[in-house]
């Protein structure tokens, strides 16, 4: 499968991606995970992106493009892709396009996880991430067997600079302004699919539904 996951901040992306991933192979694509590695190797790159991400800012398309047209290279891909959290502005989706048809390669669907915004705010400030594998975890839904401590690597898992309430705010006016114009973009290109939910199985219904099986 060749997807766009688009939808709000703790939508449930990264989430739906990992189910999706282990069904047909397909890999899992992260922005934020290959930027949040940078900043923890410390790398040039890192350190350029570093504020704006602690901020809730989004980081320049040029860069977000240069990381992407070589990760869409790998050979990892040619089994599909799920992109999350990419693209997120315009001219994102429209480099995005271009870089597709240079490569004979279609999305299958852009998919857009509705959720409502009180629904996310609060998923948001609960949220911990492990800070060496990027698990998910949820202080009130999903907390992790230990304290402070992933299930599956055993680091220590923390709230992210960019999940102060500050700087959640800030990621949902920047969602709604430079991203959510995707939702029209996807559906004028006839590749639009939004489900109001991120519950696995309504969504995996609406996939095979669009994919004809
Ligand atoms: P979420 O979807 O939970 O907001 P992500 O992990 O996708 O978080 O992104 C975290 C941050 O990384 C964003 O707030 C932004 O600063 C940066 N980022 C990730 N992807 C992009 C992108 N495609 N364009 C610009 N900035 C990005
Ligand atoms: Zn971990």
């Amino acid at each position: 499968m060749k997807i766009v996951l688009l939808g709000p901040p703790g939508a449930g992306k990264g989430t739906i991606a990992k189910a999706l991933m282990q069904m047909d192979g397909s890999v899992q694509i992260s922005t934020g995970d290959i930027l949040r590695a940078e900043i923890a190797e410390g790398s040039d790159l890192g350190q350029q992106v570093e504020a704006a991400m602690a901020a809730g800012n989004l980081v320049t398309d040029e860069l977000i493009m240069d990381i992407m047209e070589k990760r869409l290279l790998d050979e990892d891909c040619k089994r599909g892709y799920l992109l999350d959290g990419f693209p997120r502005t315009i001219p994102q989706a429209e480099a995005l396009k271009r870089l597709l048809a240079k490569l004979g390669e279609k999305l299958d669907c852009a998919l857009e996880l509705d959720i409502p915004r009180d629904v996310i705010f609060d998923r948001l400030t609960t949220r911990r991430t492990c800070t060496n594998c990027g698990e998910i975890y949820n202080v009130k839904s999903k907390p992790p067997r230990v304290e402070g401590v992933c299930d599956v690597c055993g680091n220590a898992i923390m709230q992210r600079d960019d999940e102060t309430e500050e700087a959640i705010e800030n990621r949902l006016r920047v969602y709604n302004e430079q991203t959510a114009p995707l939702v029209e973009f996807y559906r004028k290109d006839g590749l639009l699919v939004s489900v109001p939910t991120s519950d696995l199985e309504p969504v995996l219904a609406a996939i095979k539904e669009r994919l004809g099986n």
